[in-house]
């Protein structure tokens, strides 16, 4: 067992040593005119969009409609980005002196690692790696081990799409060993990590030693506030869809629902009703509203908050709280869709990311205490209001720490034109997506050239 662990050491250090060397001899220098190839991705995109999204759906258990959605934001990300190849914007700005002239250009950061998770398996490794290459940067790509699959069709179709062998180098295995190679190696100059908020400040630290450009996309614990005045069936579907959704799999998850006490039982009577009726099963039965969660460690994880819910919070199981074993369900993690109400904000199922099928009601007195009890856990991620009143809105948009934020819609449904990001544990200021992801990409150089007459 050792020996094998040696070997398999020995095999992911040649690999991601070999990956290395071969971004870094395709450096920006010789790779500045493949801004241009992104379109052509998108075509190839769109050509296999089928195949890939019925693969990502055996690799990974997402509802056959949630994984074209996912393959659809890798197609959306790489037309939009596509654009920005052509503009690419710095700026001129007068200087101070008459003879000088001043301008901000953007350069490639240089190599890049980006260390992507399971949940978004094309759409996230897309989000990272066109605007790096858009930006002429060089990458080595680590999808998770759990679903490699959907990455490796992403990184095959930029091959087929002419990016040259060697700029787009995707490296497998687990992150202790492959992911903290890519952390800590000298030549990658940025690291860009979407996971989880413990792994995201191991990813930090490395980053931190050796002063390397370091993005972080954690954990959430996204919060839908319901008030009085809510349409209450349009806030039962979106909390059915943010809580539900991918199994409760997504960092925008809504995974706490703080509803005014005035409307506190009609909603929750109406929600359990709801999510008692969803369809759980097989993600390839397009019947399927509920797929499985990930695998066996997540079936223990989310199977034990829903321990801790009933006992150590003591919150009320309204609905759900099994794993189903019988008939169809017998070889597959699947897990019934749970609501707990009367849950207290301070507990644990109320803190902590449980990142399954798994929601929590609260009941709060006012606007205030409803944004107080929002912002009242270490993530900041995303954010919701139901109301009729704008200007409960605009209050809640003002006063709730977020990185994004819904007025009569769910916490969940990123654009690719629009910055996503958050604040507190779950980013460390950047924002993907957007112009705004070009920032963080590119280096701005400000060459000042002197008139010599
Ligand atoms: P993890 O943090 O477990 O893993 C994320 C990635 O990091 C994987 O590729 C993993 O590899 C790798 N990794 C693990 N350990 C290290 C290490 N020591 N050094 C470098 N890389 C490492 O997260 P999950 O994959 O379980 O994803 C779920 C989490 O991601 C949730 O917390 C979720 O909220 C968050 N997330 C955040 C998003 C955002 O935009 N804010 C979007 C989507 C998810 P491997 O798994 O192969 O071992």
């Amino acid at each position: 067992m050792v020996q094998a662990k040696k070997a398999l050491a020995k095999k992911t250090k040649t690999r991601k040593a070999r990956a290395v060397s071969s971004a870094r001899s395709n450096d920006y220098q010789n790779f500045i005119g493949g801004r241009w190839v992104s379109s052509r991705l998108g075509e190839i995109l769109i050509r296999d969009k089928e195949k890939y999204t019925a693969d990502m759906t055996r690799e990974m258990g997402k509802v056959l409609k949630e994984a074209g959605g996912d393959v659809q934001e890798a197609i959306d990300c790489t037309y939009y980005t596509a654009g920005e190849g052509r503009r690419l914007h710095g700026f001129t700005t007068p200087a101070e002196m008459p003879n000088k002239f001043a301008m901000c250009v953007r350069q490639p950061v240089g190599l890049c690692g980006l260390i992507t998770p399971w949940n978004f398996p094309m759409a996230i490794p897309s989000w990272k790696l066109i605007p790096a290459l858009v930006c002429g940067n060089t990458v080595v790509i680590k999808p998770a081990e759990a679903t490699p699959l959907s990455t490796y069709n992403l990184v095959r179709a930029c091959e087929e799409a002419g990016i040259p062998p060697g700029v787009v180098n995707l490296v497998t295995g687990y992150g202790e060993t492959v992911g903290a190679g890519i952390t800590n190696h000298p030549a990658l100059r940025l690291v860009s990590f979407t996971g989880s908020t413990d792994t995201g400040r191991v990813v930090a630290s490395a980053c931190a030693e050796r002063n390397a450009i370091c993005s972080l996309e954690m954990g959430g614990k996204n919060a839908i506030i319901v008030m009085d005045d809510a349409d209450i069936d349009n806030a039962v579907e979106g909390a059915v869809w943010g809580a539900f959704g991918t199994s409760g799999q997504r960092c925008t998850a809504s995974s706490r629902l703080v509803v005014h006490k005035k409307v506190y039982k009609q909603f929750a009577k109406k929600l359990v009703e709801r999510t008692r009726a969803l369809r759980v099963g097989n993600g390839a039965d397009p019947k399927t509203e509920v797929g499985p969660v990930i695998n066996e460690d997540a079936v223990h994880k989310i199977m034990s908050y829903i321990d801790i819910g009933e006992h150590e919070d003591a919150a009320t199981l309204a609905c759900g709280g099994q794993r189903l074993t019988k008939g169809d369900y017998a070889h597959g993690y699947f897990i019934e869709p749970t609501v707990f109400t009367d849950v207290a904000p301070h507990t644990r199922i109320a803190q902590e990311e449980i990142f399954g099928p798994v929601t929590s009601v609260i009941p709060a007195n006012s606007l205030d205490e409803a944004i107080e009890i929002t912002n009242g856990v270490r993530y900041g991620l995303s954010a919701a209001i139901y109301t009729q009143d704008v200007n409960r809105a605009f209050h809640a948009m003002e006063e709730t720490y977020t990185g994004i934020f819904y007025v009569n819609s769910s916490t969940i449904g990123a654009e690719v034109h629009l910055p996503f990001g958050g604040t507190k544990g779950t980013g460390n200021g950047h924002r993907e997506a957007g112009t705004q992801v070009l920032d963080m990409l590119s280096d701005l150089m400000i060459p000042i050239s002197i008139d010599s007459i």
